[in-house]
C-alpha cells in the first residue's frame, strides 16, 4: 500500500484528568484509506484517544487536524460526527424494538428534526444504499427481524451498518470483534479489508490474531504515549513492547 495523505494528524496531544496525565504529547498520523490498529495495555489511553478525536474529551493542549484542514479540538461531538467521523463503542447500541432495516433507515435519516425523521421517505439512492449495506453485513435475511432478536455479533454488524449508511470518512471502532464467534470475527476482518481504501479505519483491539489479519500498521500505546509503531511483526519484536505489553 502506498503512502497517502493523512486523514488525521494528532500532534502533541495532552489530556490531564485532575492531575492524572492520560495522554502525554501524543503524536499520531492516520493516512487516507488506512486501516490502523491501536493496541496497548489497559489504561494506556486508547479510549481517551478516541474521546479526543470525537470531541468527548477536550485536550489541555495539542492539535487534531482532520483532512489537513479542520482543527477538531474545541468542536462539539455532533459537529465532528457531521464531518464524517463515526465511532462504534464496544457494546452494540442498536434500537432493539425496531427491525434491522428500520435501524438502518433511522441512522440514514437521523440528522434532521425528530418529526422530519419520522415523516421522511427514503429516495431511491438511499434505498439502494441500505440494500448494499444489508448485503455487505450479511443481514439481508434478517431485515424484518427485530434487532433485539439478533445475535450479539449480528448486532455489532448492524451497528457498523448504521455508521456506514452515513458514509463516514474515518471510522473509529473499539474492540469490534469482542464477543463474536470465530466465523463472525473472520468476516469482520474481511469486511474491514473491504472498507479500507474507501474509508479510513482506526481499530482498538486486544485480539492479536484479529490484529494480524487486518492491520496495515499498528500503533502501541503505553502510559499515554506512542511506544512503537509499524507492522505487527515490527512492533512484536520491539523490546519495550514485549516488556510492557506482550510479555516474555
Ligand atoms: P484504555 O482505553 O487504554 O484502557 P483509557 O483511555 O480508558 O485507557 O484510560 C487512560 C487512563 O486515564 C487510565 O488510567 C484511566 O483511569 C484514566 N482516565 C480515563 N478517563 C478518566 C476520567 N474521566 N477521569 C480520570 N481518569 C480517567
Amino acid at each position: 500500500r502506498q503512502q497517502t495523505d493523512p486523514v488525521l494528524q494528532l500532534k502533541n496531544i495532552n489530556v490531564n484528568f485532575d492531575g492524572f496525565q492520560a495522554l502525554t504529547d501524543l503524536t499520531l498520523d492516520i493516512g487516507v484509506g488506512e486501516l490502523r490498529c491501536v493496541i496497548g495495555p489497559n489504561g494506556a489511553g486508547k479510549t481517551t484517544l478516541m474521546d479526543v478525536i470525537t470531541g468527548k474529551t477536550r485536550p489541555q493542549s495539542g492539535s487534531a487536524l482532520y483532512d489537513q484542514s479542520l482543527e477538531l479540538t474545541g468542536l462539539e461531538p455532533i459537529e465532528i460526527a457531521r464531518k464524517g467521523i463515526g465511532r462504534k463503542f464496544q457494546k452494540p447500541t442498536v434500537f432493539e424494538a425496531l427491525t434491522v432495516a428500520e435501524n438502518l433507515e433511522l441512522a440514514l435519516k437521523t440528522d434532521k428534526s425528530v418529526l422530519a425523521t419520522l415523516r421522511a421517505r427514503l429516495n431511491g439512492e438511499q434505498q439502494d444504499r441500505i440494500e448494499e449495506i444489508l448485503c455487505l453485513l450479511r443481514l439481508n435475511a434478517e431485515r424484518h427481524r427485530r434487532a433485539g432478536l439478533l445475535s450479539h455479533g449480528q448486532k455489532q454488524f448492524l451497528e457498523i451498518g448504521m455508521l456506514l449508511v452515513q458514509e463516514p470518512h474515518l471510522l473509529l471502532l473499539d474492540e469490534p470483534a469482542a464477543g463474536m464467534t470465530d466465523a463472525e470475527t473472520a468476516y469482520t476482518a474481511e469486511l474491514f479489508r473491504q472498507l479500507a481504501g474507501r474509508h479510513s479505519l482506526m481499530v482498538v483491539e486486544h485480539d492479536m490474531g484479529f490484529v494480524e489479519t487486518i492491520a496495515d500498521k499498528v500503533t502501541v500505546l503505553h502510559q499515554g504515549q506512542v511506544l512503537a509503531e509499524g507492522s505487527l511483526r515490527e512492533v512484536q519484536q520491539n523490546e519495550q513492547v514485549i516488556d510492557v505489553y506482550l510479555g516474555r
